[in-house]
């Protein structure tokens, strides 16, 4: 079981680091190796289904170039396999005088990265797109779109497969040796052996790194985001995508109201601290998963710098009246018997020892391992660049 690269992980990030490896060097033999047994099993698959435009990401980062690239080339992957999207646009609406500042900030970062046909709209202008939102000014991102993730993933598995590559499911890696010149990869089942290995293991990248470098200073922190389905008969309210003026200083944009790809109305994700990884459930619960968040040095001060946030966002979380009125500050309209228990999905959130929840994409070499620590949102959208890249940091 001898390859030349494994990749940890199946999400989009994973299959598409594989996907473009493999275009890139059609004779390497490349194998990924998924703990779940499907493609698209957590983050990947449990997301909002927006294609980012890249408005809101500090020019220059990693998260401005890989998004701008990436929706690129996933609208075009959308477009040549018959996968489901559509570019609907979005508005991002001031509900106050004093969120128009931050509203300015928002539509300057969009020029600055290079977004065009960005528009400030009144309230009246803003009401006839959306004719049951309230607030004081918007701004219109008409690149932004909706598209089917899952659908996404199965096909670069498809094209994958079809160029010569493997998959391995229920293959949890649970160790990694690496000798330099080889690394031996172990599952429960059985041993690889590999000249390189790429991990993309999203909420699990914290423990992966850390089978190769017992010094890791990031870790990860989930956070939970839960939705709400509008019911059919009050779907009307919402006609394409909501955004309220995200917290600048809390990574998530709020919640927001999404039309999905398969007609649902969504409204969600909050940001919940989550006691389990893969927790979907507010009492999902792991003793050794909760003491690593609450025994890391960073965790302390993350508790002070975003301690009120966290206790609201859980308040929503267990009050559907809470999250309700939250909702009403965009959708005045919305009642609590509109809404339905959506699904959920938990974010992998790198965090490093001083408390600092990390921004960017995260992704380090060291020798013939690549690491990929932080891939949030909008690395689903990004994943096509992030693949690319990651092939070339691969080559070098
Ligand atoms: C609620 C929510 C909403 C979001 N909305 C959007 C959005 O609208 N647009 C957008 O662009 N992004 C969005 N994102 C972010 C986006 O979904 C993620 O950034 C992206 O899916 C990350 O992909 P990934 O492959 O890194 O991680 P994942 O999809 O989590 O995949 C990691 C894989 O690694 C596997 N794994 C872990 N450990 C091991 C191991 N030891 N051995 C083998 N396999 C292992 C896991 O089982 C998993 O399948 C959202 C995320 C969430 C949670």
């Amino acid at each position: 079981m001898n390859y030349d690269i494994i990749i940890v992980g199946a999400g989009l990030v994973g299959l598409a680091t594989a996907y473009q490896t493999k275009l890139k060097n059609p004779a390497s033999k490349i194998l990924i190796l998924e703990k779940e047994n499907n493609v698209a099993a957590h983050q990947s698959g449990h997301n909002s289904g927006v294609i980012h435009s890249g408005i809101y990401y500090k020019p220059g980062s990693l998260k401005a170039k890989n998004c701008i690239e990436g929706y690129n080339s996933i609208i075009n992957f959308a477009k040549e396999y018959g996968i489901n999207y559509d570019l609907c646009g979005k508005i991002i609406v001031a509900t106050s005088q004093e969120e128009l500042p931050l509203l300015d900030n928002i539509y300057k970062r969009g020029i600055d990265n290079g977004l065009q046909n960005l528009k400030y709209l009144s309230r009246e202008e803003f009401r006839e797109i959306e004719p049951h939102c309230e607030g004081v000014k918007a701004i219109k991102v008409p690149q932004t779109g909706i598209i089917d993730y899952p659908g996404i993933a199965d096909k670069i598995k498809e094209h994958f497969e079809e160029l010569g590559g493997e998959i391995r499911f229920n293959n949890e890696v649970k160790n990694i040796i690496d000798n330099n010149d080889e690394i031996i990869v172990t599952t429960a089942a059985s041993e690889f052996r590999t000249k390189k290995l790429i991990s993309c293991a999203g909420l699990y990248s914290d423990k992966v790194t850390t089978m190769t470098n017992n010094k890791n200073d990031v870790i990860i922190i989930p956070f939970r985001g839960e939705y709400y389905k509008i019911k059919d008969e009050k779907k009307h309210l919402v006609r394409h995508l909501i955004y309220p003026i995200p917290d600048p200083n809390f990574p998530f944009l709020g919640v927001h109201f999404t039309r999905m790809i398969d007609g649902n109305i969504e409204a969600g994700p909050n940001a919940v601290l989550a006691f389990r990884k893969e927790g979907y459930r507010f009492f999902d619960f792991d003793f050794n998963e909760t003491m690593q968040t609450l025994l890391w040095p960073g965790f302390r001060k993350i508790v002070a710098k975003y301690g009120k946030t966290g206790l609201g966002e859980m308040h929503r979380s267990l009050s559907k009246a809470a999250f309700t009125k939250a909702l009403q500050k965009l959708l005045p309209e919305i009642q609590e018997n509109d809404l339905v228990p959506g699904g959920a999905g938990v974010r992998a959130q790198a965090c490093d020892r001083n408390g600092n929840l990390i921004d960017d994409f995260d992704i380090v070499k060291n020798g013939n391992i690549i690491h990929v620590r932080n891939a949030p949102s909008p690395a689903a959208t990004s994943c096509l660049s992030i693949g690319k890249k990651i092939s070339k940091l691969v080559e070098n």
